[in-house]
């Protein structure tokens, strides 16, 4: 017979711990005072296409002079936060220290950053990963956070889809000629799979977006194939203005 184990117990033989500094915290899988307070968190009112911040209310739906000057393929794109602090630990920890467990509490606060996106219809479909990254790694943590999306969100997980065949570059540093070249037609869809996207939402997934390349090249794809619309979710959001020193993390 399983024995049945109090809260207050299980908590005492395992505590729980904030997932970035593992200092003790009340609530399973919430961040510590000190890490909550330090991470960069992406607020409305923000731009309707790439949901980065105003610094002031210029109502529902304004888009900022970036999304004017060159729309982006995808509709609308919606991060937890930016690239730094406690968000990049966790993306680096879910990716290089195979903390998978984490996948869970980062889709949580992409699904409340991101709901608007999601719908019963909608297909999530993870960045993937070439194959050989993938042999390496033996897991693709977009696909491990878009998993853990359609439980929380709804949406159907189409994991194999999207197939990356050619490995490209890292794209951080790059001039955005050569991003573009780097990626494109790296992506293509699943032939077997690819007549279910026509008039479908569908919504790309990733832990974080650095130049937006690769969104592009995968949006460019989905939309060939008949997808009615593309967004994109992420956990985190590279901020071009504190760049530096992010290129050797996407390795
Ligand atoms: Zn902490």
């Amino acid at each position: 017979m399983r024995a049945i184990v109090p809260g207050a117990a299980l908590d005492f033989i395992l505590p729980r711990r904030c997932p970035c500094c593992d200092a003790r915290v009340a609530c399973e899988q919430g961040l510590c005072a000190d890490c909550w307070r330090e991470m960069p968190f992406l607020e409305r009112p923000w731009c309707h296409r790439l949901g980065k911040p105003f610094a002031y209310d210029v109502g529902e739906g304004a888009w900022s002079p970036q999304a004017i000057a060159a729309p982006p393929l995808f509709d609308r794109l919606r991060s937890v936060a930016f690239y730094d602090g406690p968000a990049r630990q966790l993306v680096l920890s879910l990716k290089f220290s195979r903390r998978r467990e984490l996948a869970r509490p980062m889709a949580r606060w992409m699904v409340r950053s991101g709901g608007e996106l999601l719908d019963r219809n909608s297909l999530l479909v993870p960045v993937p990963l070439h194959w050989s990254r993938l042999l390496s790694r033996r897991f693709n943590q977009a696909a491990d956070l878009a998993r853990e999306i359609a439980r929380e969100g709804g949406g159907r997980f189409e994991p194999r889809l999207l197939r990356r065949h050619k490995r490209t570059r890292q794209q951080v540093g790059l001039t955005a000629k050569d991003r573009q070249r780097n990626v494109r037609s790296a992506f293509t869809l699943d032939s077997s799979r690819a007549d279910g996207v026509a008039g479908r939402p569908v919504v790309l997934i990733d832990d974080v977006l650095t130049t937006g390349s690769t969104v592009a090249a995968c949006t460019r794809a989905l939309l060939g194939a008949g997808a009615v619309s593309v967004d994109v979710l992420t956990f985190a959001l590279v901020d071009p203005a504190s760049r530096t020193g992010a290129g050797s993390d996407f390795q």
